[in-house]
């Protein structure tokens, strides 16, 4: 795909994500709105996976650590064809495998449970070593909120995967400065937090998380790695191409009424992937 096509997709999905909370009547739309651009890239792009297979074990694995944005990841499965795009609307409903987080027992192509914030980089590691010992030649994608770095377990990670010499695990940093209770910044401030991966012994990097290039030159380079895990900031916008929800964290969890619907249709027109 063109770097147009997937800045349309990552459109594309961020009105699937408007459209399914609407409908579901629950969820976190804002918070998919931030990786929408990197969802794009991945799963239209870089991702070496197979919808038919889901399990296949030569597959790149991926980690959604912030798991309550999970309403993108779905929107992402159904249109890689792992399932109908019918099934987006019965989120969170009594009796759909789309639940309310990730469930690898439940849904195709969900490498594994999250939700739990702060787990998602230590199980990446996990399973960065565990195809490395199995000699296959992959790649562990995590996506991490900023405000979710505050957990203490993602330093423990960050220190394990260092010692490990983990080059196959390549980590977002979705940082918008911004959490479920306010603004990252003036609650419990990890910025300026890539200085910290630095001395974590990571391999750094610090990009637009919006922009598709930067997105895809920054994996590119993480991929040249192989004696260190990376970690790519990402700067991006809580609720970002949604004008309602920009940078409002009213939406971090909230469900769009029929009329913001129409909203979010219209500031997509013309820029979304049909
Ligand atoms: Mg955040």
């Amino acid at each position: 795909m063109t770097t147009n096509d997937l800045q349309r997709m990552a459109n594309r999905l961020r009105l699937d994500v408007v459209e399914t909370v609407h409908a579901a009547g629950d969820g976190h739309p804002g918070p998919c709105m931030s990786i929408a651009d990197i969802m794009s890239v991945l799963f239209f792009e870089e991702l070496k996976l197979d919808p038919a297979n889901p399990r296949w074990p030569e597959r790149d694995r991926f980690v959604l650590s912030k798991g309550h944005a999970c309403p993108i990841l779905y929107a992402a499965l159904a249109r890689r064809g792992y399932f109908s795009l019918d099934e987006l609307p019965k989120l969170r409903s009594l009796g759909s495998f789309l639940q309310g987080h990730p469930d690898y027992n439940k849904i195709p192509g969900i490498d594994t449970v999250s939700g739990s914030l702060g787990n998602g980089i230590a199980i990446g590691l996990g399973m960065a070593l565990g195809c490395r010992m199995q000699h296959i030649d992959n790649h562990v994608f995590v996506i991490v909120g900023d405000g979710e770095q505050q957990e203490g377990i993602i330093w423990e990670a960050a220190m394990a995967a260092a010692k490990h010499q983990a080059g196959n695990l390549i980590v977002f940093g979705d940082c918008n400065n911004n959490q479920s209770g306010g603004k990252v910044t003036e609650l419990s401030s990890l910025y300026p937090v890539a200085d910290k991966w630095n001395a974590f012994h990571w391999h750094v990097q610090t990009i637009d998380g919006h922009d598709i290039d930067a997105i895809r030159n920054a994996i590119a380079e993480a991929k040249k790695v192989t004696d260190r895990p990376s970690y790519i900031e990402c700067r991006t916008i809580k609720g970002k191409n949604i004008p309602y929800m920009e940078n409002n964290n009213a939406w971090h969890k909230k469900v769009p009424t029929a009329e913001e619907v129409e909203i979010a249709r219209e500031a997509l027109r013309g820029a979304i992937w049909e």
